[in-house]
């Protein structure tokens, strides 16, 4: 999900907030990135990864020249608030429309 007007307003702030540098780590760059999207990432379990289970939201920092990706947890941020999980579709067993029903076990992701 792509940032709206507040919460890139908010990630300055935060960056700002916390000296977050802003140079690229891999090409050296000075002030040239822009705030991607919100992404999430399964937890690994005991049990593996699964699809359709929790997960944790990230935010993307985008370096202009080389593309290089950072992420920040979006949560210590403030830019994802987790009761809006539900309506996007985050945790199992809300993902409407996602081809699952109740009685379907998430899908395994083997490593
Ligand atoms: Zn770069």
């Amino acid at each position: 999900m792509a940032l709206d007007q507040s919460q890139q307003r908010m990630l300055v702030e935060w960056m700002d907030s916390k000296k977050i540098r802003t140079d690229c780590p891999a090409c050296g760059t000075p002030d040239s990135w822009t705030p991607g999207d919100i992404v999430a990432a399964p937890i690994s379990r005991p049990d593996g990864l699964h699809v359709g289970r929790e997960v944790n939201p990230m935010v993307e920092i985008i370096c202009g020249n080389c593309g290089h990706i950072r992420f920040f947890a979006a949560l210590p941020i403030g830019i994802y608030k987790k009761e809006r999980r539900g309506k996007e579709h985050c945790d199992a067993g809300s993902r409407a429309g996602a081809g699952e029903n109740k009685n379907s076990k998430p899908y395994t992701i083997s490593l």
